[in-house]
């Protein structure tokens, strides 16, 4: 048996610009792992396994973890980033990490990783920026809609989601429709000291649904095999999301089960671009009411290993996605709180969502991490309701 930490050297060397992402589907690689470190030059990874194991079984962890770099760093060149907003110089009167006192408050109890409850101080702040999203929404006159929690399967089949983002599907299943199953079940389910249940999964129902993985899916199902209206379609609405994120979940910056708010333009091509840029330029006039300490630059969705390159260049070169990175001061990086997104007409395309005049439908949507905003928030501000924009000291004085 060996010791439990190794390094080796990656089979392509890893660009600067591809290391977080190269390191963060590191996670999925095997149940082993304990924690993957890339170097911040890219010549050297560093793997932690969670038990020893032997020479051949670490051959084969190396193995999956080369196809990982392979797949992702071969060939791949530098998107270059287009940046439409930098505020990130703005002062802040707050440098620490807020999850200590965050802790201490009993603002935050952790269920499971990536699982939280939020007190009260979260939760109104949560509101606060709500209701100027939803101010936002009524700039638009956006509909409201209420989207479920679950998403059929067969839904996400239909938009490719299981080839681009395997990695984070979370699945929904329940007993089946079996009386001696469901008595057996009440007997003798316990969990194990991991928090396992002690039911083998050939005892559950097939899956046919997912926790939903985005809000405006569920929207595009909604007008699937319509002709929209010649003004097109507005709608906000706001729900939770769930995407697995293995090792990588930590503190509120990345939860399994977070809450979005989006504001949806579906329609023609002029219409979802133009409003997707006037939604960025109301955020602008917002933030910096609030003296908020962020960037929008351009980003790419986190795809699968395989999908990744091809998929990540083609989103930069026809400018699909702008980031919102807010500011940490206490680690010296930011964070994605929300994002400006523009599909093309690939829902429409593949959902059948058309215009009056029968060419398919474009899409696009503005969506805002909620968790992640209040984090961001507090990591800039702090806790001392002095210290805040004057907007807020009314409501939370
Ligand atoms: P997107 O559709 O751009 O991937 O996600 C929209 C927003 O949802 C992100 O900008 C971010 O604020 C939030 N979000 C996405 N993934 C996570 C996550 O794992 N954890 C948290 N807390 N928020 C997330
Ligand atoms: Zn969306």
């Amino acid at each position: 048996m060996n010791s439990i930490a190794f390094q080796f050297a990656p089979a392509v060397m890893i660009p600067a610009h591809l290391i977080g992402e190269v390191q963060s589907k590191l996670a999925y690689v095997d149940e082993r792992i304990a924690c993957a470190q890339i170097s911040p030059a890219g010549e050297q990874i560093t793997l932690e396994l969670k038990h020893a194991v032997s020479d051949a079984e670490k051959s084969q962890i190396e193995e999956k973890v080369q196809r990982v770099v392979v797949s992702m760093a071969q060939g791949a060149i530098r998107p270059k980033v287009q940046v439409l907003e930098d505020y990130l110089d703005r002062p802040t009167p707050f440098t620490a990490d807020p999850m200590p006192e965050l802790l201490r408050r009993g603002e935050i109890s952790q269920e499971a990783p990536g699982i939280y409850a939020l007190g009260p101080l979260l939760s109104r702040l949560i509101d606060w920026f709500e209701s100027r999203f939803l101010d936002l929404a009524g700039s638009f006159a956006a509909q409201p809609y209420r989207f479920p929690t679950l998403i059929p399967a067969r839904y996400l089949e239909r938009v490719g989601y299981f080839r681009a983002f395997p990695h984070s599907l979370s699945f929904a299943t329940h007993l089946p429709a079996d009386l001696d199953q469901i008595d057996a079940f009440a007997e003798k389910a316990a969990c194990d000291e991991h928090g396992n249940l002690n039911v083998p999964l050939q005892r559950f129902a097939p899956i046919q649904t997912l926790l939903s993985p985005a809000v405006c899916y569920h929207l595009y199902f909604t007008l699937a095999d319509q002709t929209l209206p010649p003004q097109g379609v507005t709608a906000t609405a706001v729900g939770n999301c769930f995407r697995y994120e293995s090792l990588n979940l930590q503190s509120l910056e990345r939860l399994w089960n977070f809450t979005m708010r989006e504001v949806i333009f579906v329609g023609a091509k002029e219409f979802v671009l133009e409003n997707r840029e006037r939604a960025r330029q109301r955020m602008q006039g917002i933030f910096e009411e609030m003296g908020f300490v962020y960037r929008v630059e351009s980003a790419t969705d986190p795809f699968f290993i395989g999908e990744f390159r091809k998929q990540a260049a083609f989103q930069s070169a026809f400018q699909l996605k702008y980031e919102i990175r807010a500011r940490l001061p206490f680690k010296e990086s930011t964070l994605a709180v929300g994002s400006y997104n523009y599909h093309q007409d690939f829902f429409g395309r593949h959902l059948n969502i058309r215009l009056p005049d029968g060419s398919p439908a474009h899409t696009g949507c503005v969506a805002f991490g909620l968790e992640r905003m209040a984090f961001a928030f507090l990591a800039q501000f702090g806790f001392d309701p002095s210290h805040w924009p004057s907007s807020m000291q009314e409501t939370f004085r």
